[in-house]
């Protein structure tokens, strides 16, 4: 097969041409994502001799080399892992296809600046290609475990890339990078110095399990070094005491583990000593991934036994609203060849689950007293997902009670837990009120909310997607059932006052045949129609009756393909409001063409919709209607 030339897509080469002028301003790690890719490969090649007796491949000495040639100004990162075939190497190499790079192409075309960019770089990491930050040009020679013809990759990182099959190439791969000159301008170290190198390794690399060797070059600068000399202790950190263990080796294990390129938020260590022995080493993330919400994401711990990777994404490990949390679990008795399948059901694996889930929550709880600017960073960032577990997991429920917190009409740094809105709950009050909605600027501004500002009663403000769901789940705290505001009726007036009742009771009265008369107009998109103690300056509302489906939600099933009858909702009118006053007046005179207070009706429901966010059910029609009114207004 000839070399063939290939183009890079678009997006590859805009990050490439990042990676050449090179403006992420820490390069050295380059070398730790090259021998992290390394590492993963031999993690896979044991994994898979394990797994196929068939496969013909000698795991005795796994290794990485690092060769040094300071006459050509190369570097070579080697090691004797899976390797790639022809076609891995250009969909994996020649492509940059993984999600998390498209998020950060789509970011980085906004992020003009050399600043901004180099921001990115360090949020999303590029990883092999981070080469090019040192290199200008990169070559791989690999073969793929259990193939006979190897792959020759080169590229000079501008616009294309070559591809050639080979006959000879040992099985693994070597990367080799033809260095830029060294150059203090640029910032770069010499990485054709072994004492760089070496200091390189130690800092990012030394935790990694598999030994990292120097070869030693005739005429180097390791002339003297007979031997391949390790460079790394391959001593696991989580095997190791804490204070043993400096934060930053926790760090680079962390972003060898994540691909994360940025520091984790916390990190958490246990040790289960006993019958069924483990370790575990985990990491709360300081950000979300953009695939959070993604269902098919891939997630999970890795899981060693006896510091063998058997898995590199065990989700049996911790429950799904925990799916963020990174690291590794290192067990003492498992089989070495468990399949997915089996680990779902073990026992074992069930209790680790148990315990860490525990452990990751004390641990929140743990930032949360401390009142640090983690917790709330934390909080930001997965909130969300741990809301999940209050319908999920019902066992952890009142730990994750404890550590939620919500926004609020009276919190005063910006969010409260349950426990704080119970102390703060007036006397007489026996419902925790909540309203959920899209913004926390739109529920503020919902009608709903009226009469809770005006008697300064406190509301829970729930703006995201899952809140619908555990608030019905959870359904209380401390006896004190949780409440929307926009649901079933609401009587906020303190209990016994004889005059508000007496009001009331005139009211509906006066009121009664409007309100019968509007039932029957409106029978197709209310279920009633009532006098609302909820409002106090608009003129009228929708609320769902009190065990309905909420709009949010009805809209959710839908979205997930089931099917939902359409819940017809309930109009509140205020008659305080000259509007609904003026629109009985008219309805008491019985004129003959009832054309326009039909119309009203229709007109008053319309904007009850609009000011929860929601949509007349004719849109056009509904504008027509207005501006008729409208114009009429100015003759
Ligand atoms: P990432 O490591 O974050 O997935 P990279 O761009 O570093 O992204 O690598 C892309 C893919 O190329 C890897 O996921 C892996 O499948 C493959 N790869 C990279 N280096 C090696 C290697 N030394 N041996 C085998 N496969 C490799």
């Amino acid at each position: 097969m000839p070399t063939e030339t290939f183009e890079f897509q678009v997006e590859a080469r805009q990050l490439l041409q990042l990676m050449i002028h090179s403006v992420y301003s820490n390069k050295d790690v380059f070398l730790r994502e090259l021998v992290s890719n390394a590492s993963d490969a031999l993690d896979k090649l044991r994994l898979a001799a394990l797994r196929d007796d068939s496969l013909d491949v000698d795991t005795t000495d796994l290794h990485i080399e690092i060769e040094l040639d300071p006459d050509a100004r190369t570097l070579t990162v080697r090691d004797n892992g899976i390797g790639m075939s022809y076609d891995e190497v250009g969909n994996l190499i020649g492509t940059i296809a993984n999600s998390g790079t498209a998020a950060f192409l789509e970011e980085l075309k906004e992020a003009q600046d050399a600043a901004g960019a180099e921001g990115l770089i360090g949020q999303f990491g590029i990883g092999f290609y981070s080469g090019f930050m040192a290199a200008d040009e990169m070559t791989l020679v690999t073969r793929r475990a259990g193939e006979a013809r190897g792959t020759r990759w080169s590229s000079r990182g501008e616009g294309t890339y070559t591809l050639e099959s080979v006959d000879e190439a040992p099985q693994g791969t070597a990367v080799t990078l033809h260095l830029k000159p060294a150059d203090s301008e640029d910032q770069l170290h010499d990485y054709t110095s072994t004492w760089t190198v070496k200091e390189i390794v130690k800092r990012y690399s030394d935790f990694i399990t598999w030994p990292i060797r120097l070869v030693p070059q005739p005429g180097g600068d390791g002339a003297d070094m007979p031997e391949p000399e390790t460079l790394n202790s391959m001593k696991a950190l989580w095997a190791r005491s804490r204070d043993e263990v400096s934060d930053d080796e926790y760090h680079e294990l962390y972003k060898h583990v994540s691909h994360d390129w940025r520091e984790p938020l916390e990190t958490i260590r246990l040790q289960a000593e006993g019958t069924f022995e483990y370790q575990a080493l985990l990491f709360l993330p300081a950000h979300a991934p953009h695939d959070l919400f993604t269902r098919d994401a891939r997630r999970g711990l890795q899981l060693y036994v006896k510091r063998v990777l058997i898995m590199d994404d065990c989700e049996a490990l911790l429950p799904p609203y925990l799916r963020f949390v990174k690291g590794v679990v290192d067990a003492q008795d498992l089989s070495l060849n468990v399949s997915r399948e089996i680990l779902q059901q073990d026992r074992h694996i069930r209790m680790i689950q148990r315990r860490l889930t525990k452990k990751v929550l004390s641990s929140v709880k743990e930032m949360k007293a401390n009142e640090s600017d983690k917790y709330a960073a934390f909080w930001r960032e997965f909130g969300a997902v741990l809301k999940e577990g209050l319908f999920g997991d019902p066992d952890n429920r009142d730990a994750l009670l404890a550590v939620a917190s919500f926004a609020s009409t009276h919190a005063e740094d910006g969010a409260t837990t349950l426990q704080q809105y119970v102390e703060r709950m007036k006397d007489g009050q026996d419902d925790i009120y909540y309203m959920t909605g899209e913004s926390r600027q739109s529920i503020e501004n919902s009608p709903h909310m009226e009469a809770f500002r005006a008697r300064g009663v406190e509301v829970l403000l729930l703006t995201d997607p899952v809140d619908e769901v555990w608030v019905d789940a959870v359904g209380e705290f401390e006896g004190k059932p949780l409440r929307s505001v926009a649901k079933g009726e609401i009587d906020l007036d303190v209990q016994g006052d004889e005059q508000a009742d007496a009001e009331r009771e005139k009211q509906g009265e006066v009121y009664a045949g409007l309100l019968g008369w509007l039932k029957e107009q409106l029978a197709e998109e209310v279920k009633d129609v009532r006098l609302s103690t909820r409002l106090t300056v608009s003129p009228a509302c929708v609320v769902s009756d009190a065990h309905d489906l909420t709009p949010a939600l009805e809209n959710m099933y839908r979205a997930m393909g089931q099917e939902v009858p359409a819940t017809k909702r309930i109009l509140e009118l205020n008659p305080s409001r000259p509007l609904v006053q003026g629109l009985n007046q008219a309805f008491q005179e019985e004129r003959e063409d009832r054309t326009e207070l039909v119309e009203t009706a229709e007109l008053l429901h319309g904007l009850a919709v609009l000011a929860e966010g929601g949509q007349p059910k004719e849109p056009a029609r509904f504008v027509k209607l207005v501006a008729e009114r409208l114009e009429r207004g100015l003759r």
